[in-house]
C-alpha cells in the first residue's frame, strides 16, 4: 500500500495548442476535471481528440499552454528539475498500449526496475514487487522473460510495475489496444479492482466504448473538450 497521503487529481481549464504552418493547432480547449482516489475514469474521444495529449500533459511528459493540474497540494503544470522527476517517479504510474517490458529482464526485475533509484530512500522492494504480481497472477512465474507471455499477461506485469512505487495516480493511454476483446475486459477489470483496493487514482485512455463501461466513470473527449 501506499504510504503517501490522499490526494485529489484536479485539472482547471487545460488548454493546449501546438503550433503548425497553418497556425495554432488548438488540440485542448479548457479541459476541467476532479478526480478522487479510487476513481477509474475512461476518456473516449476519437483518434487526434487529444486524448495522448492530455495524459501526457497530467504526468508532465508535455506542458499545457495554460490552465492548472494539481495532484493534492502540488501544482503539476509548475514543477521543475529534481520536483519534476520526483513527480513523474513517485505521483505517476504509466501504462501504454505496447508493454514496454525490458526483453532482457524477468517478469520480476522489470517490476523491480522503476525502484531502483528509490533504493537508497528505503522505498518499494522485492516484497512490494512479489506482492503485485501475486496479485496481478504472476505468483511462481516472476522469472519469465516477456517473451514468452501473452499479450494480456504483459500488460499485468506493467501495471504491476506502474504501481510498485506507490504512485496516487495511474495514467493508462490505450492499455487494451492490442489485446482481443476477451482479454481487453479482463485486464480493464483487474485495473478497476487494484485501483479501489488500493485507492489510486486511475486513467484511462481507450477508443472502445464497451470497454469505457467498465471504468466507474466515463468521459468524452470532443472537440477539446471534456463531455
Ligand atoms: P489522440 O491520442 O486522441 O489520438 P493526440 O493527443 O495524439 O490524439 O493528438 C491530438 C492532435 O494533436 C492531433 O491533431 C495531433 O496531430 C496533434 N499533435 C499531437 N502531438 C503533437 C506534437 N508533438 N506536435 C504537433 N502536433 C501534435
Ligand atoms: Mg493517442
Amino acid at each position: 500500500m501506499s504510504d503517501q497521503p490522499a490526494k485529489r487529481l484536479v485539472l482547471d481549464g487545460v488548454r493546449k495548442a501546438y503550433a503548425t504552418d497553418a497556425g495554432p493547432n488548438e488540440v485542448l480547449r479548457g479541459v476541467s476535471l476532479e478526480v478522487r482516489p479510487g476513481e477509474t475514469v475512461a476518456i473516449v474521444g476519437v483518434s487526434g481528440s487529444g486524448k495522448s495529449t492530455l495524459l501526457n500533459i497530467i504526468g508532465s511528459l508535455d506542458r499545457a499552454t495554460a490552465g492548472r493540474v494539481t495532484l493534492g497540494e502540488m501544482d503539476v503544470t509548475a514543477l521543475e528539475g529534481a520536483a519534476l522527476a520526483d513527480y513523474r517517479r513517485r505521483q505517476v504510474g504509466f501504462v501504454f498500449q505496447d508493454h514496454h517490458l525490458l526483453p532482457q529482464c524477468t517478469v520480476l526485475e522489470n517490476v523491480l526496475l522503476p525502484t531502483l533509484p528509490m533504493a537508497a530512500a528505503g522505498r518499494a522492494g522485492p516484497a512490494e514487487a512479489e506482492e503485485l504480481l501475486r496479485r496481478v497472477g504472476f505468483a511462481g512465474r516472476e522469472n519469465d522473460f516477456p517473451q514468452h507471455l501473452s499479450g494480456g499477461e504483459r500488460q499485468r506485469v506493467a501495471i504491476a510495475r506502474a504501481l510498485v512505487n506507490g504512485p496516487p495516480l495511474v495514467l493508462c493511454d490505450e492499455p487494451t489496444g492490442n489485446l482481443d476483446r476477451r482479454t481487453g475486459e479482463a485486464v480493464a477489470d483487474l485495473f478497476v479492482e487494484l485501483a479501489g483496493q488500493r485507492q489510486v487514482m486511475m486513467l484511462v485512455v481507450t477508443h472502445n466504448l464497451d470497454l469505457a463501461g467498465r471504468f466507474s466513470r466515463r468521459l468524452e473527449l470532443r472537440d477539446g473538450m471534456l463531455a
